[in-house]
C-alpha cells in the first residue's frame, strides 16, 4: 500500500517525497482511519486527502466553504489527470446533471460539494447509492462557534457520522487553538481519532512591524522590494480600502479595491484577476482572503492593526504558501492603538466575550511592541516553544535595543495628571519638550514643573514611548474626549517608583529608509545559473497557456517548477519529467512548450552565464 502512496504522489503530483505529517496522515487514511489535522498554510493539506481518495475506491467528497476554492481545487487537479467535479451554486442545471452521472457510474475521484449542498435531500440521495471512499471536512474550523470564521452550514456536519458510519473522516484546519479544537471534534465525532499536529512555523516568511511616521511613504519603500509582485494589502476600514487602491494605482501599482460594500460582481472580477494574472495588488478590508489559493503571494502588508494574533496570523500565512521568501510587513502607531481599543471596548459584545477580545488585543500589541524574536513569540502563543532566534524577522535582523524608559515613563505620566488627563500625544510632547506654543501659553502649562523636563528626548522618540505606554495599558486614550491620554490603575506603580519600565528603542524613520535593499524575484538560489530572461520567457509561455484555458497561472506549473527548469535546463522529456510538479499527465501536455522554450533560448543566448563562465563552475565543484 505504501508503495502506490508514494507511486501516487511521483506519478501523478510529480512530488519527490511527503513533507511533514502528509505519509502519516495519508496512510492512516488509506486504511479507513477517522483524524483530524492540523497543519500550518502551505503545509500541504489538500494531498492528505487528494491521494487516498485516488488510491481508495469509490469517490472522495471534500467539503469546503467556499465556491472559488473549490473551482481552482477542481482545476488544479484535473491538470494533473485527477479525475474531479465540484457541486454547488454556480453550475447550470445541464453541469449539475453531468457530475451526477459521473459520480453515479463511478467516474470520479474527487467530488469537491458546498456544505449545505451536500445534506440537501438529493446529493444524499445520490451519495447513499455511490461508493464512498472518505469525507474530507477543509475549512474544519467553520464549525466551531468559538472561531471567527463560524459558519452555520457546517454544524449540520455532524450528521455525517451517523448516516456514513463507514466512511472515513478527515477534518482540516490551520487554526491552531485548543477551544476550536475540541469544538471541532465533538462535532465532527471524532473524539477517537487520531489529531496530526504539524508545527506551525512558515519559515520563509519574514515578519516585520515598523513604527508609523508616514504610513505611504513607507508602504511605497517596502513595495519597492516587491515590484511585479502579487500581494495583499489589509485596511480596517472600506474607505481606507478605496483610498489606498487609488492612491496605488497613481502610483503606478496594478492594485484593487477589495471589501463587501463592492457589490457582488466587481468583488468576483477583482479576486479573479488576482488569482490569474501575474503581479495584482489586492487592498482589502478583512473579508478578502479565506479560500483564496494563491501560493505565490509574495508579501502581506498590514495598515491597520488586525484584532488579534489569530487574524495576523491567518492573514499574514496567505503569503508564500509556495514555500519562497514572503514577507509579512505591518505599519504601527498610536493611532491604531486608540482605534482598536475603542472599536473593542464599544463593541456590542457580552462581557466575557469582552474580556476575551481586550486580552486577545492586548497578545497582539505586545507582539507589536517586541524588541526580540518575533516567530518565538508567534509560536509560542501557539503552544510551540522554540530555543533560537528565527534569523528572519525584523528584530533578529537589525537588533533592537532596549532601554530603561523608567524615568521617561515617570515624566510623561505627571505631565498627563498635571495638564488635567485632556490632551493628546502631540500638545503633551510639547510640554515636556518645553516648547513655548501660544497654546502652552494660554493654558498657562508653561509655569508646570513638567514644562521642558523633556527636552532630552526629541518628538519622535516621545511619540515612541506615549504609544508603548499607551500599547501597555500604562496609559489609556479617550477616542470620545478627541484621544486625550489619561492615566490608568497601572500608572501609579511607575509614578510611584515601585514599577520599572522598559521598551524597545524604535528606529528612526530615516534610518529604517536606509535600510531596506529591495530584494529580487524571485529569489534565485544561485546568481551562476539563474537567468533572468529564460525565466521571463518560461513565464510568459506559462500565461500564454494559462489563458488559453482561461486558468491561473500556477494550475499550469507553479514558481518552484519554472525556477528549476531555469536551474537544470533540461533538453529532454525525461530530465523534465524529473522536475518538481512534472507528473505523467503535465508532461505529456506541457513537455515540449516548455522545452522548446529552453532550446530556443539556448541556442539564441550567447551571453549564457554557465557557457561564459566555465571556470566559476569548475571553483564550485572543485
Ligand atoms: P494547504 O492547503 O495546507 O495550505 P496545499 O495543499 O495547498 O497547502 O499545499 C501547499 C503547497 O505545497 C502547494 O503548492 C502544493 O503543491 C505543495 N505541496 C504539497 N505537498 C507537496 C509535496 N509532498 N512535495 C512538494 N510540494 C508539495
Ligand atoms: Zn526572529
Amino acid at each position: 500500500m505504501t508503495n502506490s502512496v508514494r507511486q501516487v504522489l511521483h506519478r501523478v503530483f510529480g512530488y519527490s517525497g511527503f513533507l511533514g505529517q502528509q505519509e502519516a496522515v495519508i496512510e492512516h487514511t488509506v486504511a479507513g482511519g477517522d483524524s483530524l489535522v492540523l497543519m500550518p498554510t502551505g503545509g500541504g493539506k489538500s494531498l492528505c486527502y487528494q491521494i487516498p481518495a485516488i488510491v481508495r475506491d469509490g469517490v472522495g467528497i471534500v467539503v469546503s466553504p467556499l465556491i472559488a476554492l473549490m473551482r481552482d481545487q477542481v482545476e488544479g487537479l484535473r491538470q494533473t489527470g485527477v479525475r474531479a467535479a465540484c457541486l454547488n451554486s454556480t453550475l447550470s442545471y445541464r453541469e449539475v446533471l453531468d457530475v451526477e452521472a459521473a459520480v453515479a457510474a463511478g467516474r470520479l475521484d474527487l467530488l469537491y460539494v458546498a456544505p449545505e449542498r451536500l445534506l440537501g435531500e438529493r446529493t444524499l440521495e445520490l451519495l447513499s447509492r455511490t461508493r464512498l471512499a472518505l469525507f474530507a471536512i477543509d475549512e474544519a474550523h467553520c464549525v466551531s462557534q468559538w472561531g471567527h470564521d463560524f459558519r452555520p452550514e457546517y454544524l449540520q456536519l455532524s450528521a455525517l457520522s451517523e448516516l456514513f458510519p463507514d466512511v472515513p473522516r478527515i477534518a482540516l484546519t490551520a487554526t491552531a487553538d485548543d477551544p476550536t479544537r475540541r469544538e471541532i471534534i465533538d462535532r465532527l465525532s471524532l473524539r477517537d481519532a487520531p489529531l496530526f499536529v504539524s508545527g506551525f512555523d512558515r519559515p520563509n516568511i519574514r515578519y516585520q512591524v515598523v513604527p508609523k511616521n508616514n504610513a505611504r511613504a513607507q508602504l511605497r519603500r517596502f513595495l519597492k522590494g516587491h515590484h511585479g509582485h502579487a500581494g495583499i494589502v489589509y485596511c480596517l476600514s472600506r474607505r481606507k480600502v478605496d483610498e489606498t487602491a487609488a492612491w496605488l494605482r497613481e502610483e503606478g501599482v496594478g492594485a484593487l479595491p477589495y471589501h463587501a460594500g463592492l457589490d457582488g460582481a466587481t468583488r468576483q472580477r477583482h479576486q479573479d484577476r488576482f488569482v490569474r494574472t501575474d503581479g495584482v495588488v489586492i487592498v482589502a478590508t478583512i473579508a478578502f482572503g479565506m479560500g483564496i489559493d494563491k501560493p505565490d503571494v509574495r508579501f502581506v502588508a498590514h495598515l491597520d492593526l488586525p484584532k488579534s494574533i489569530e487574524a495576523y496570523y491567518q492573514e499574514t500565512g496567505r503569503a508564500g504558501r509556495d514555500g519562497d521568501p514572503a514577507d509579512a510587513w505591518m505599519v504601527y502607531g498610536l493611532q491604531e492603538v486608540v482605534t482598536l481599543r475603542s472599536m473593542v471596548e464599544n463593541s456590542e459584545a457580552g462581557e466575557a466575550r469582552k474580556r476575551l477580545e481586550v486580552r486577545k488585543l492586548d497578545a497582539m500589541l505586545g507582539y507589536c511592541e517586541l524588541a526580540t524574536c518575533r516567530r518565538r513569540t508567534l509560536l509560542a502563543y501557539f503552544g510551540e516553544t522554540r530555543s533560537r532566534d528565527c534569523g528572519n524577522c525584523d528584530n533578529c535582523l537589525s537588533p533592537v535595543a532596549v532601554w530603561d524608559a523608567t524615568e521617561a515613563s515617570q515624566k510623561a505620566m505627571s505631565c498627563v495628571h498635571r495638564t488635567g488627563q485632556r490632551f493628546g500625544a502631540a500638545y503633551l510632547t510639547d510640554v515636556l519638550r518645553g516648547r513655548d506654543t501660544e497654546r502652552v501659553r494660554r493654558f498657562g502649562h508653561d509655569r508646570l514643573p513638567t514644562f521642558g523636563v523633556g527636552a532630552d528626548l526629541d518628538a519622535w522618540q516621545w511619540r515612541s514611548v506615549l504609544r508603548q505606554l499607551v500599547a501597555r495599558g500604562l496609559l489609556s486614550v479617550e477616542i470620545e474626549k478627541y484621544g486625550s491620554i489619561r492615566l490608568t490603575d497601572a500608572s501609579w506603580p511607575v509614578l510611584r517608583g515601585e514599577a520599572e519600565v522598559h521598551m524597545r528603542k524604535d528606529g528612526r524613520p530615516a534610518t529604517a529608509k536606509r535600510k531596506r535593499k529591495p530584494r529580487a524575484a524571485p529569489p534565485p538560489p544561485d546568481p551562476a545559473t539563474w537567468d533572468e530572461a529564460l525565466w521571463e520567457a518560461l513565464r510568459s509561455r506559462r500565461t500564454e497557456i494559462a489563458q488559453a484555458q482561461s486558468v491561473p497561472p500556477y494550475v499550469i506549473f507553479h514558481d518552484a517548477t519554472l525556477r528549476e527548469m531555469v536551474e537544470r535546463r533540461p533538453r529532454t522529456r525525461e530530465g523534465f519529467s524529473g522536475l518538481t510538479g512534472v507528473g505523467e499527465t503535465k508532461l505529456r501536455r506541457y513537455a515540449d512548450d516548455f522545452l522548446a522554450v529552453i532550446t530556443a533560448h539556448q541556442s539564441g543566448d550567447n551571453a549564457n552565464p554557465i557557457e561564459t563562465e566555465p571556470s566559476r563552475l569548475i571553483e564550485d565543484f572543485g
